[in-house]
């Protein structure tokens, strides 16, 4: 009989059972005020929220078609109060990370920068890596700018992750684009990853040699549905459908929608 330990560190896609959908989970991270949850309502609604509560955290789960393959997209809108402190709640669930600053707002900026570190530190410590995408944020405030282009993508270079600009109040499908590119990076990484050897240990305890873990044979996929079919749902919470105000329309737990 042997022991086994070393355990690997998991794929972030849910395998795909025969007939389920493939998961992916996306974790939108940054200062305050970035526009993180102004890029989620977006993606998910393809509308700009005109108020929100800025201490809101949630999970949204939407089925979406991408690259013709159904995929259930988790996205999870932080709200850390003061940086990647806690962490864990979303280090290991997350497929793919999005670091978001506001391209107007130089610190926002260098929030990013501590999120990077933490997050790169997190890839190094464990197999298969989590991709990381930086985000330029409010790409409308072009000429209030106080981060250059250059500046976003040297920072993307040195962290080793791609870098895009965008707007949550143009058009939809930059945004989308970009979440779309989370989900195939989650998947080149899921396919690129081999299966991960794992040590055990006989009954003597010594380590004996190796065997191959189980490993996901169905490639990480995360899809976004097509966007006028999006179903909503906050996974913590049903409040979200109910919150019906005329004139406004809430959509999503804490989101406004004129
Ligand atoms: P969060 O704290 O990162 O979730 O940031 P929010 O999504 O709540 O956005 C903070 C503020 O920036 C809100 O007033 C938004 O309306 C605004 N905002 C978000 N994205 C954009 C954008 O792309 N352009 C502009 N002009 N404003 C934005
Ligand atoms: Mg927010």
């Amino acid at each position: 009989m042997s022991l086994m330990f070393g355990k690997p560190k998991p794929c972030n896609f849910a395998p795909v059972p025969e007939r389920s959908q493939a998961v992916c989970n996306l974790v939108l991270l940054g200062v305050m005020g970035s526009g993180k949850s102004a890029l989620t309502v977006k993606f998910l609604t393809k509308r700009f929220i005109s108020e929100y509560d800025p201490n809101l955290e949630d999970v949204y789960s939407s089925e979406e078609i991408v690259d013709q393959q159904p995929v259930v997209v988790k996205v999870m809108d932080t709200a850390d109060q003061d940086g990647p402190v806690n962490s864990e709640r979303y280090l290991s669930w997350a497929s793919a990370f999005l670091v978001v600053y506001s391209i107007d707002n130089r610190q926002s900026f260098e929030g990013c920068q501590q999120y990077l570190k933490t997050l790169t530190l997190h890839n190094k410590a464990l197999q298969p890596e989590t991709p990381i995408i930086l985000l330029g944020n409010k790409l409308d405030m072009d000429r209030y700018r106080q981060v250059s282009k250059s500046d976003g993508s040297a920072l993307a270079s040195r962290f080793g992750c791609l870098f895009y600009e965008v707007s949550a109040c143009l058009d939809f499908l930059s945004v989308q684009r970009v979440f779309h590119e989370a989900v195939r990076e989650a998947r080149r990484e899921g396919e690129r990853s081999p299966p991960v050897p794992t040590p055990y240990i006989s009954e003597d305890k010594a380590l004996v040699g190796l065997s191959s873990a189980p490993s996901f044979t169905t490639p990480c996929y995360k899809e976004l549905p097509a966007p006028a079919t999006a179903k909503l749902v906050t996974v913590k919470s049903s409040r979200a459908q109910s919150k019906r105000r005329a004139p406004t329309l809430t959509l999503l737990k804490g989101f406004k929608i004129f």
